[in-house]
């Protein structure tokens, strides 16, 4: 199948027609972003920061820009000027480099917090105690050029469903439970990014905003 008949199928499957679906489009050629583009696509989504700005360039101007993958702070200053949403926020050293990019350009970068949900040790992200101490800090509540949009994670690799469906809902708890507090005027709450080609399904059974599809949408990747 080719990659509009991809993303209709993908989109006909959807549980919920308002969950933002980035089409991850790391690997794949510029031709394939196009047929996707064409077909109506708008926000993409890439994991690598030298391959975001080539694609940034190819592309029209109205494509919105999703960063997903772990981002280095000395590559921050990169993507600052035209990235529309950082999915994959798992430090403060990082927001607090993106912070400081964005004030540079007079720019306010929307940016996701990636909790650790998974069990496995290798996937980035904060665990709920970090995630505390950093917006309990006085350092947080002084940043002025990121806006924090939500939260975003990757469930564990498995044929289990039983524990992906625990895993996401335990984000979306967290994500409840945050929305109660108190907290700086930047922190917006509203997106809930969680969901891949194999389990965006239950991402949206448990309550996800944005499902960030890639193999469903342009085939299997050989790397990435
Ligand atoms: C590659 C990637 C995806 C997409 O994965 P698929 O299984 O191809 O849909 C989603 N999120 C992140 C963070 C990724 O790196």
């Amino acid at each position: 199948m080719g990659i509009k008949a991809n993303l209709e199928s993908v989109k006909s499957t959807f549980l919920n027609p308002d969950c933002l679906l980035v089409a991850v489009s790391k690997t794949k050629p510029i031709e394939d972003l196009r047929e996707a583009y064409d077909a109506g696509i708008r926000d993409f989504g890439e994991n690598k920061v030298q391959e975001i700005q080539e694609k940034q360039a190819l592309l029209p101007s109205d494509v919105r820009w999703h960063m997903i993958g772990h981002l280095q702070s000395n590559k921050v200053k990169y993507i600052a000027p035209f990235v529309h949403l950082i999915h994959g926020v798992d430090s403060f050293k990082l927001l607090q480099e993106i912070n400081k990019q964005g004030k540079k350009i007079n720019r306010v970068i929307p940016c996701l917090l990636q909790v650790h949900i998974a069990e496995e040790e290798t996937k980035f992200g904060f665990d709920k105690a970090e995630l505390e101490e950093m917006l309990n800090s006085t350092e947080f509540q002084e940043l002025t050029h990121v806006q924090i949009a939500g939260l975003m994670g990757m469930a564990t690799f498995t044929e289990n469903h039983d524990q992906v469906r625990k895993e996401f809902r335990g984000l979306k708890q967290l994500f409840e439970e945050l929305k109660t507090r108190t907290l700086p005027g930047f922190v917006q709450l509203k997106e809930i990014s969680m969901g891949m080609s194999g389990d965006y399904l239950i991402a949206q059974e448990e309550g996800s905003t944005m499902v960030r599809i890639g193999s469903a949408i342009f085939g299997s990747r050989n790397v990435g």
